[in-house]
């Protein structure tokens, strides 16, 4: 849980900047490091519910 800060800038993933996104961990380039850029639509496609099967039973 926690709170989110969503902010402007262009997405890494879809090249889209009219969404609000989030910085990531920097990605690490033989020219030197650059920050990740992921917009929300693009995060919510990273977040996919976990696999049924790997439910725990309570
Ligand atoms: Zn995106």
């Amino acid at each position: 849980m926690g709170s989110r800060i969503w902010v402007p800038g262009l997405c890494s993933g879809c090249k889209d900047d009219s969404q609000p996104g989030m910085r990531l961990s920097q990605v690490h380039h033989d020219a030197g490091a650059a920050p990740l850029y992921v917009c929300e639509p693009c995060i919510r496609g990273l977040e996919e519910p976990r696999p049924a099967h790997n439910a725990a039973a309570i």
